[in-house]
């Protein structure tokens, strides 16, 4: 290494005396992504600065396209069909990537390194232990089911995060209905094994649930005739409606169509404890629990986070956040060389109140200590991207802006004769603060926050000749960095019966058939190779004509 730099040296200074012009190359700054899921596919898929080494560590060398999961849990799309190989998206980039399979147990922020453990399976050396450095590392491992750390849920339950759930999923579901047909079972028996219950009426659960009712009432009817009225669907939910972040028309829809199905809905319904045969649950305000009998049980209830991302929070005092928080440019707080996104990640979103002499100052560029409306406006969508609260919050009280707000507050005359003042302008933005939101988990978050990230390292070089950060207000510099925006493209959930409820922005509500076909042409479009997308048609238009395959 040392003959490398002096001869290194020797080239730069020659260089400086013009004799030689052999060209140094830099050392390429290294990139280590841990995680190859929603948030790491993006950002590989669009970084294009071949500047950059990076090199990926992933316990999974594939990407899945989780919203399919549940369709691949009763055979109706195959599992092969939503997984695309990393490898496949590495091969096609003029960036120099590689790939190790190894999750990563430790972060040591201090020294720039990682520690990692291979995780495939070799009988001869057992577990491998390595190292791996880095100049950027960016954290996007996602999160892990929140068991409430209710007994009995690890040993007994389903989960519904990984390929793997998916296909133990389906066998199970499966092999309940041959065991339900072996000969010399009581017909109690036949209903314990036929008893599938989900735990949490979240999109997941509730999809799943779907899936189950149309399995049994297409294919079980056909090929099981004999234990079809044995089967008996229970979906429970700790709260007072299914699908809490939709909008009111479809929780009320979905729950009376589940109802009208002979899904068997408990609302307000908190599990206890999982036994091996039995459930036990809590209905609110009425005392004891009660146990149920059953054949499976699917745990859907939110997610936690992972060990990994627990132990790293405590070492740099985030110990008691559920999630790293992070700068609205996915820096996690405190670094500028780590990035935490998607599942794992939180932006800790700055608040207005905290700022607003600071933002009155700017905005006020005759120094005269009051803001007209010519001033207000010129910063405003300077405000909004840099507090996306301020525009929830005027698109909340239907206003374009503050003087509007003020006008009607003072029932003045001519809007443009208003000029705030400080305390004013404090006043009117008082309350912007409560409209401030946490980003969901979901694809479609990390999914975004990957490409912005792949974006700023695509240009990152015009970014560190501004290490100051982004500027605040448009106008100071022609590198500008945004923060990274969400756009909420609207969201599916899909109920059954080839129904979906669609939920597109400004409330735009839709259920029926005609949003199944949305859902099938968005869920094509969205995938990620034109391999993976020719096989999930190709399924679909199988289960259509011939049914699900049932060899478990
Ligand atoms: P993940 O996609 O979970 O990826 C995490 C990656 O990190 C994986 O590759 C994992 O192997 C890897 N990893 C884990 N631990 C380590 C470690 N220690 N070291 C290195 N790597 C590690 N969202 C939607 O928007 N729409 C939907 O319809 C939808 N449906 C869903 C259906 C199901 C069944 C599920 C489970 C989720 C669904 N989601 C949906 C949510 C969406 O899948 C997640 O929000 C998204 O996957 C988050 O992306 P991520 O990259 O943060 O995490
Ligand atoms: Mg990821
Ligand atoms: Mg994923
Ligand atoms: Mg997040
Ligand atoms: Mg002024």
């Amino acid at each position: 290494v040392k003959g490398h730099v002096a001869h290194a040296d020797a080239i730069t200074s020659n260089d400086a005396h013009g004799i030689a012009s052999s060209p140094v190359v830099p050392k390429k700054k290294k990139v280590v992504l841990l995680g190859t899921g929603w948030a790491g596919m993006s950002f590989l898929k669009n970084l294009n600065n071949p500047t950059y080494e990076v090199e990926v560590v992933s316990p999974r060398n594939f990407f899945v396209f989780t919203p399919l999961l549940p369709s691949v849990t009763c055979g109706k799309v195959e599992p092969r069909s939503i997984v695309e190989p990393i490898r496949n998206i590495i091969r096609k980039k003029n960036v120099d990537i590689s790939f190790s399979e190894a999750e990563c147990f430790k972060i040591d922020s201090e020294n720039k390194k990682i520690y990692c453990r291979a995780t495939i399976n070799s009988n001869s050396k057992g577990e491998e232990e390595f190292l791996v450095e880095y100049d950027y590392l960016i954290i996007a491992v996602g999160a892990q089911v929140n068991t409430f750390n209710t007994p009995g849920v690890e040993e007994n339950c389903h989960f519904l995060k990984e390929i793997d759930d998916a296909q133990k999923i389906r066998k199970n579901v499966i092999e309940s209905f041959e065991k339900a047909s072996l000969p010399n079972l009581s017909d109690e028996e036949r209903k314990k094994i036929l008893h599938f219950v989900i735990v949490g009426g979240g999109p997941t659960g509730v999809e799943f649930a779907a899936e189950l009712h149309d399995f049994v009432n297409q294919d079980v009817v056909k090929l099981y005739p004999m234990v079809q009225h044995f089967v008996k669907i229970t979906l429970l939910e700790a709260t007072d409606h299914v699908l809490n972040m939709f909008d009111k028309r479809i929780t009320n829809f979905a729950e009376e169509k589940f109802g009208r199905g002979g899904i068997d809905v408990k609302l307000g319904s908190t599990v206890t404890k999982v036994g091996d045969n039995e459930i036990s649950t809590r209905a609110r305000g009425n005392g004891g629990p009660t146990s149920t009998p059953y054949g499976m049980v699917l745990w859907s209830t939110g997610i936690g986070p992972r060990p990994l991302i627990k132990e790293f929070m405590k070492q740099i005092g985030q110990g008691n956040r559920r999630a790293l928080a992070t700068d609205e440019w996915l820096r996690v707080e405190g670094f500028d060389n780590i990035y935490a996104l998607g599942d794992c990640a939180t932006i800790n979103q700055r608040k207005v109140m905290e700022d607003i002499s600071e933002i009155f100052k700017k905005a006020d560029k005759d120094n005269s200590g009051t803001l007209t409306v010519k001033e207000f406006q010129e910063i405003i969508d300077d405000i909004c991207e840099r507090y996306p609260q301020v525009e929830l919050y005027l698109k909340s009280k239907q206003v374009r802006n503050i003087f509007d707000l003020l006008k009607e507050a003072k029932r003045d005359a001519a809007k443009e004769s208003i000029e705030l003042n400080i305390e004013q302008f404090k006043s009117a933005l008082s309350t912007v603060d409560s409209q401030m939101k946490n980003l969901p988990a979901t694809a479609q978050v990390a999914n975004q926050q990957g490409a912005y990230l792949a974006k700023c390292f695509n240009r990152m070089e015009e970014c560190e000749k501004n290490p100051e950060g982004p500027p605040r207000f448009r106008g100071t510099g022609r590198h500008r960095f945004h923060p990274f925006r969400y756009r909420h493209l609207g969201q599916f959930a899909p109920l059954g019966g080839e129904q979906t409820a669609a939920q597109l922005p400004g409330d735009w509500v839709s259920i029926g058939h005609s949003s199944q076909w949305l859902w099938y042409s968005v869920y094509a479009s969205k995938q990620v190779s034109w391999r993976t997308r020719a096989l999930v048609v190709s399924d679909w238009v199988r289960r259509f004509i011939f049914g699900r395959d049932t060899s478990g």
